[in-house]
């Protein structure tokens, strides 16, 4: 039997029992009509305060006690309702759980996204995020700063609008990954890009641009400087390759002759051994590795130099001075130090004419110590100034030849000069004189008491 019928059979017996038990009591007072009557009107009663029973159970209006008075069917009544206020709940419950994990999970997004964005913005590299049809939505600040990208408004324009030439509308055009192209900055003509689009997601697409001037500059610079160094080599090796084919041909037989060819040929040794040193020297240099340093007295230096320098002017008899302010002395390499130095004061010698004026002086400013050459030689004009620290860079490549110059000398200055962290100033008039001033830190000079 199932429990409806069961149910059903409960229900019944009451009403049977309740029919049978107001029958018993009414029909000793009243007629057989009036019984029906009141048998109709108690079964309405019963079922009527039922109905409100269950009403009020449900909402909980009611203690719990007044569930005994429910017929079976009432309390089913009552029960059903129970089990589905509780299935409620629970389904609640778990809407309202689903709901936090969601909220948190967006949240957790959210954060993800927001991380990732920052650390997009902190790179030194432009980064724009752009739609199916090339629309900005998203740059990061390196992108705002190189390309000119800024606030709201340039949100939403095409790409193409701030690089308008056709180069790059046909790489955009046909982009695909791993394919850069170098473009000129927008906002900036003397910056090189280094430009690539990526496709991502829903056919949006990653644009990525790289500032590589720099490195262009240093590839430029490196490239001169391979060919610089071969012509420079190549011309004393050219001259030795010469003699000694001349001798191998036995077409020198005077030892008059022969005696030529080997100075020729030692002179232009010494050369190529003046070059390959100075480009050691700088390869040094730019290795960055911090020198051994030392106390060295500069005014020890300076006079070493000048005694050095009085040899080499030889016949041309100038009248080097030198004025000390202090006596000082400078925390360096005394290689480095003796190298900066003399490369001034032997320019010094060979850029001017005999009987030449050349001072070399040492003082205390305010900015450090300051070592300047001064001389009544040739002079420099103004448009070269900017590069004579650059390698192989002369005003004049014979002159400098027949000097028995490099042309690396004040590369190596400057290089020296820049790991101390001081400067290096020229001025110059043509036939005047030109003045080379190196300014040293404060902290690497100390006065010596006397
Ligand atoms: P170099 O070995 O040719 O002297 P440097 O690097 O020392 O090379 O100097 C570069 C160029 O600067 C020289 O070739 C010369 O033209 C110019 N220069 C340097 N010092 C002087 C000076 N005191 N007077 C005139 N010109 C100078």
């Amino acid at each position: 039997m199932t429990s409806i019928t069961r149910l059903v059979l409960k229900e019944f017996a009451v009403l049977v029992l309740l029919i049978v038990g107001i029958t018993l009591a009414t029909s000793y007072f009243f007629s057989a009509e009036i019984n029906v009557v009141l048998l109709f009107a108690s079964g309405f009663i019963l079922y009527f305060s039922q109905a409100l029973l269950v009403a009020s159970l449900a909402r909980e209006k009611l203690p719990i006690f007044w569930r005994r008075t429910l017929t079976p069917v009432a309390t089913y009544i009552v029960e059903s309702i129970d089990e589905a206020k509780n299935e409620r709940l629970l389904l609640n419950c778990e809407i309202d759980r689903l709901k936090l994990r969601a909220t948190n999970r967006k949240n957790k997004m959210a954060t993800l996204v927001r991380d990732f964005r920052d650390s997009l913005s902190v790179l030194p590299d432009a980064i724009i995020a752009l739609d199916r049809n090339n629309r900005i939505e998203w740059w990061n600040k390196a992108a705002g700063d190189l390309i000119g990208l800024s606030g709201s408004i340039d949100l939403k324009k095409r790409i193409e609008i701030f690089f308008p030439s056709g180069e790059f509308r046909r790489y955009i055009d046909n982009a695909k990954e791993s394919e850069p192209v170098e473009i000129v900055a927008p906002a900036f003509p003397d910056k090189l890009l280094s430009v690539r689009v990526t496709p991502y997601g829903d056919n949006q697409r990653l644009f990525q641009a790289q500032d590589i001037t720099r490195v262009k500059q240093l590839e430029r610079v490196r490239q001169d400087f391979v060919a610089n160094a071969s012509h420079e080599l190549r011309t004393p090796l050219t001259v030795i390759h010469g003699y000694l084919e001349t001798l191998i041909d036995q077409e020198i037989s005077n030892p008059e002759q022969t005696r030529s060819a080997m100075a020729q040929m030692y002179s232009q040794t010494t050369r190529i051994k003046g070059i390959v040193e100075d480009m050691l020297t700088l390869a040094n240099l730019e290795r960055g590795e911090k020198p051994r340093s030392e106390w060295v007295d500069i005014g020890d230096l300076i006079a070493q130099v000048r005694l050095e320098a009085q040899a080499l002017s030889g016949e041309k008899d100038h009248e080097i001075s030198v004025e000390e302010q202090y006596r000082c002395a400078i925390n360096w390499n005394p290689q480095e130090l003796h190298s900066l130095i003399s490369n001034l004061v032997i320019n010094a010698v060979k850029y001017t004419p005999a009987s030449g004026v050349i001072k070399l002086r040492w003082a205390i400013t305010t900015e450090g110590g300051c070592f300047s050459v001064q001389d009544t030689g040739i002079g420099i004009e103004r448009s070269h100034l900017s590069r004579l620290t650059e390698r192989f860079y002369r005003v004049d490549v014979a002159r400098s030849r027949e000097s028995g110059g490099t042309g690396l000398g004040l590369a190596i200055v400057k290089h020296v000069l820049g790991r101390m962290g001081g400067e290096l100033s020229i001025t110059s008039e043509p036939e005047q004189g030109s003045c080379f001033t190196c300014t040293f830190p404060s902290e690497l000079v100390r006065q010596i008491p006397q």
